[in-house]
């Protein structure tokens, strides 16, 4: 997969993408990320990409052609048009299901807004998709679309070390991900739960998802409309509800 990421500040966002998981999964080619200077596609005086925005109201506007011409030159290095991404508080909030789907794309790009956001022609222009990482506002898209391409790369083929890795993790299949332990045995009085250590593989697996369904039903209870649970998970949960 190729992940093209359209920003104004091209160099925070590759020292993050060249660290730990991601930044050995571009090493090894099993995803390629690139940074574009949206900056570099200025073409005033001052290499200047926002401006005043019309009607009056605080702060600047980042300018249309800039991130157009950005765009038009990142297709003309690509096989096929990538998909668009506008990271935006005013898009759809992401989720797993959504990464799962992009993951499957072989080429996203992504646009990261700074100032009051970016100019609406643009976004009609050349946007498919508006995308939002929570309720709540940062300064710039860059942490949003590391966010993205982060979630989106390690669903990649070969990106976790551990083949399907992500599966029994929190949101894969709608659950909470259980409690986890490591060393030592005991910590402060605290006991690592038995099973854990019994070599028993399905009472381990069957101890696992319970304690998702137990944490889903607790924290998140939304989640488990969607949730796939077999018929004695079914009637553990029900259990759980009758004894609320
Ligand atoms: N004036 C905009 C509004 O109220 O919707 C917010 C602009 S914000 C200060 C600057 C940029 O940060 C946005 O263009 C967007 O790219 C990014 N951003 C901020 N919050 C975000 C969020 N929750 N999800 C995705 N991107 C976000």
């Amino acid at each position: 997969m190729r992940i093209d990421i359209l920003t104004l500040f091209p160099q925070m966002c590759e020292a993050v993408m060249s660290e730990s998981i991601i930044g050995r999964a571009r090493n090894s080619g099993k995803v390629e990320i690139n940074f574009h200077q949206i900056r570099d596609f200025a073409v005033n005086r001052h290499n200047q990409v926002d401006d005043t925005p019309y009607g009056g109201g605080a702060g600047m506007l980042m300018m249309p052609q800039p991130i157009y011409d950005c765009f038009m030159n990142v297709c003309s290095q690509t096989k096929e048009r990538p998909h668009l991404i506008y990271m935006s508080p005013c898009g759809k909030t992401l989720t797993q299901e959504r990464v799962k789907e992009l993951s499957k794309l072989s080429n996203i790009a992504i646009l990261c807004g700074r100032y009051e956001g970016v100019d609406q022609r643009v976004i009609d222009e050349i946007v498919d998709e508006e995308i939002s990482i929570g309720d709540y506002v940062v300064t710039g898209g860059e942490m949003p679309a590391m966010i993205l391409a982060d979630a989106v790369a390690r669903m990649l083929p070969g990106v976790l070390s551990e083949p399907e890795g992500f599966m029994g993790e929190s949101h894969y299949s709608s659950l909470l991900e259980y409690p986890q332990y490591t060393k030592p045995p005991v910590w402060h009085n605290m006991e690592v739960p038995e099973v854990l250590s019994s070599g028993h593989h399905a009472n381990i697996k069957k101890w696992q998802r319970e304690r998702s369904i137990e944490r889903t039903l607790e924290r998140r209870p939304e989640l488990l409309e969607k949730a796939e649970l077999s018929k004695k998970e079914k009637a553990f949960l029900e259990e759980l509800l009758n004894t609320k």
